[in-house]
């Protein structure tokens, strides 16, 4: 049977979450789902271009359903998230990849990460620069280092060894970024870190999770971190148990948000927790962590999150959050605001 809940609250933030829980028919075999995000934020209505949210949605739904394809062939978790997010990456809408925010020196510098739930590898890159996909660079961290983390030039030393992509700065610049870089350094805070769409608060960083038909769930998360970003600040995205996290014994999550708050209240790792050692439903454990724990905290932001039987929660504190996730029955969602 399946259950189709949408709890939608408000307080003064605004919060909202949409959970579509699924016990999968019999007719369709074992379970598959997928959800993404593009980030996190507060932005009302029409203060987009109707051009750019419908590219924005667009986007989104192609990701999805790109990342769902290879789970209906029976491909791997592990590949859908990476195809989404590669696809994420290489929209120059959101804060990853192509369209990255560019921090103080006026350098996209980005990160990522990525965990498989089977085995609990995991891969991450912090404060890479003009690397195309920093996801694929994750990726082979976990697959062909001993390591888990790389950062900086060390990093970029291993991409090239790896024969990983990069492109030179134009290829990640954007004139929208880049005015915001202007606002931030022009505003009465010019060295102050600002969250990725100065001034309307908006976190741009994208990311995907994925059940396949084996059973294995995979999480995956990218970004260029905040606007003015200084002193090599790395964000939550791709710190394993903040901003991703995988275990098949209970989810897989990324999270998007100010990620001072989210690597202070390993956001990602406690939701998988609660998950697997309390009787909390994923859905219960997502609203716990964000609506409750995060927004006590003071942080902003939200997570994404799928489980062994296809449950998939898209939870946040927010106003917004850019989503999209096809669920165990196929049923395909694409979302910008809290009340959709
Ligand atoms: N979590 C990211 C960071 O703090 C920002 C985002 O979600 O856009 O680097």
């Amino acid at each position: 049977m399946k259950i189709f809940s949408l709890i939608l609250a408000s307080s003064l933030i605004g919060v909202a979450t949409m959970t579509f829980a699924a016990n999968a028919p019999a007719q369709t075999g074992k379970p598959f789902a997928i959800a993404i995000h593009g980030g996190s934020g507060t932005i009302e209505k029409g203060e987009f271009s109707p051009e750019r949210e419908a590219e924005i949605r667009t986007t989104l739904e192609q990701a999805v359903r790109a990342g769902h394809e290879m789970l209906a062939a029976g491909g791997s978790s592990l590949d859908a998230v990476t195809r989404a997010v590669t696809m994420l990456e290489d929209s120059p809408h959101f804060n990853a990849g192509r369209g990255a925010v560019f921090n103080a020196e006026g350098k996209n510098e980005l990160d990522a990460s990525i965990m498989e739930g089977a085995t609990l590898n995991a891969g991450a890159v912090a404060a890479v620069h003009n690397v195309r996909n920093p996801v694929l660079l994750a990726r082979k961290v976990m697959t062909d280092s001993v390591h888990v983390m790389l950062m900086g030039e060390g990093a970029e030393e291993f991409a090239r060894r790896q024969g990983i992509a990069f492109e030179d700065d134009a290829y990640f610049h954007t004139d929208y970024r880049w005015q915001q870089l202007q606002k931030a350094k022009a505003s009465d805070q010019p060295d102050a870190t600002f969250l990725s769409e100065t001034p309307d608060q908006w976190f741009s960083t994208v990311g995907a999770v994925a059940l396949d038909r084996d059973g294995n769930l995979a999480a995956a998360t990218s970004t260029g971190g905040m606007t003015n970003k200084q002193w090599g600040r790395v964000g939550d995205s791709p710190i394993i148990g903040a901003g991703t996290y995988a275990d098949n014994r209970s989810c897989a999550v990324s999270a998007t948000g100010h990620g001072e708050y989210f690597i202070r209240a390993t956001v990602a790792r406690d939701v998988c927790a609660r998950v697997q050692f309390t009787d909390a439903s994923l859905a219960e454990a997502t609203d716990q962590v964000v609506r409750q724990q995060l927004t006590a905290m003071g942080g902003d932001g939200g997570v994404i999150a799928v489980d062994p039987r296809g449950n998939v929660a898209l939870t946040f504190n927010t106003s917004g959050m850019y989503r999209a996730s096809i669920d165990a029955d196929g049923n395909v969602y694409v979302a910008i605001f809290g009340d959709e």
